[in-house]
């Protein structure tokens, strides 16, 4: 799906930035469209996927607990990427582009620190200046992240506005960036923020969705029934679905954090229970009360923690081209469970909502589902909840 000219997926995008950061806006815009279908940044940027960041990552049959479920699962492996998650393969196309454009200095916001450490470790691969805006409720949840994101020699700026959490840290991030706007770039981590961040980013994530179609085809010489992926603010669910776009008989799920439950209002399901409004520079839906106040949010998993959803969903969701569904923190944590006995991987918690989600896909169907990342970074969080027989 290519956005019009404004940035616009039907009536989501768009760009609604300060005047102070529309010529960077603007000049990213101009060097991402460059580039993009430019050859030799193409083998640069595949040389680093493939050498550094470990892809192509495998496409998993998932034996046992296709068994279980009987439906046939096929995990694609995001997991095994280096630094733990989807997000390396954004971090490295953005920072390339960076370089392009002539910054020698690099923020961005995290929430769970994986989108941080992605970015701290493409920043010291490049020898650049690395700033991390996080919110202080999640440096308390996620603090070996923050110690890893400094190891590589980033600077951890903490948050302590708003709920000091995910979206507190783009506004941060944000004013960072109108201030140092010349030297720096703002390395965005979701398919999220003003045009061109959701389809640069949304670009860089397809990998994900390429790789898996061309290894299913090759084993099952068909294509899958469905694809699964769970979604915070979209990126490896856009990465998994979009280059499936134009195959209409692929049905495309993306699950949300449904937390305590979608009725008590502790939960993260943007697409579900959200209403169109304008979040960090795009038009899309955003979980806002009456009179547009963004909502607090909640999910047990930090990097589903967030109140607004990329416009391309927005529009998958109001086309009917994807439906969005979610799974509470309690099934999330027997879909985390389910996968490590079943078939040995521990996955993040995020992803393990994709995976809660199988048990109601219809019997003997086709499922890629997009394992984002692994799990060891949710350790303590399961120590907490998951009691395993002493
Ligand atoms: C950040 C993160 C997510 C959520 O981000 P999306 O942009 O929705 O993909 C999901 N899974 C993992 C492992 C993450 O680190």
């Amino acid at each position: 799906m290519v956005p019009d000219k404004n940035g616009y997926f039907g009536g989501f995008g768009g760009k609604f930035m300060p005047e102070t950061l529309m010529f960077a806006v603007q000049t990213l815009e101009r060097v991402y469209h460059k580039f993009i279908q430019d050859k030799e940044f193409r083998k640069e940027l595949n040389f680093y996927l493939n050498t550094y960041a470990g892809r192509p990552t495998p496409l998993y049959f998932a034996p046992n607990l296709s068994k279980k479920l009987k439906i046939k699962i096929y995990l694609k492996r995001e997991d095994l990427c280096h630094t733990g998650s989807h997000k390396i393969n954004n971090a490295l196309g953005q920072i390339l582009l960076a370089k392009k454009i002539g910054k020698r200095r690099i923020i961005a916001e995290t929430g769970a620190g994986q989108h941080g450490v992605a970015v701290a470790t493409v920043s010291a691969l490049f020898g650049m200046k690395c700033a991390i805006y996080m919110g202080t409720e999640d440096i308390k949840r996620q603090r070996l992240n923050v110690y890893r994101m400094k190891l590589l020699g980033a600077e951890v700026v903490p948050v302590e506005s708003g709920t000091r959490t995910l979206k507190d840290a783009i506004n941060e991030a944000l004013r960072d960036w109108v201030t140092n706007v010349q030297t720096t770039h703002y390395l965005l981590g979701s398919c999220l923020g003003p045009h061109p961040y959701p389809v640069m980013v949304r670009d860089f994530q397809s990998v994900i969705g390429r790789e898996a179609k061309t290894q299913f085809l090759k084993i099952e010489r068909k294509l899958p029934d469905y694809l699964v992926a769970c979604v915070g603010g979209g990126s490896n669910a856009i990465g998994l679905f979009s280059p499936f776009y134009l195959d209409k008989s692929v049905r495309f799920v993306g699950v949300e954090a449904g937390g305590c439950g979608l009725n008590t209002g502790f939960h993260s399901a943007t697409l579900e229970k959200g209403k169109p409004g304008i979040l960090h520079g795009t038009k899309s839906y955003v979980l806002q009360d009456k009179k547009g106040q963004i909502l607090s949010t909640h999910s047990v998993s930090a990097g589903l923690d967030y109140p607004g959803a990329g416009p391309e969903h927005s529009f998958y969701k109001d086309t009917g081209r994807a439906v969005y569904v979610s799974v509470t923190d309690k099934e999330a944590l027997e879909g985390f469970r389910t996968l490590s006995e079943t078939e040995g991987i521990i996955p993040a918690l995020e992803s393990s909502h994709a995976v809660a989600y199988l048990k109601k896909i219809p019997k003997h169907k086709t499922v890629i589902v997009c394992l984002s990342g692994r799990g060891d970074k949710d350790m303590e969080q399961a120590v907490k909840y998951i009691k395993i027989n002493e």
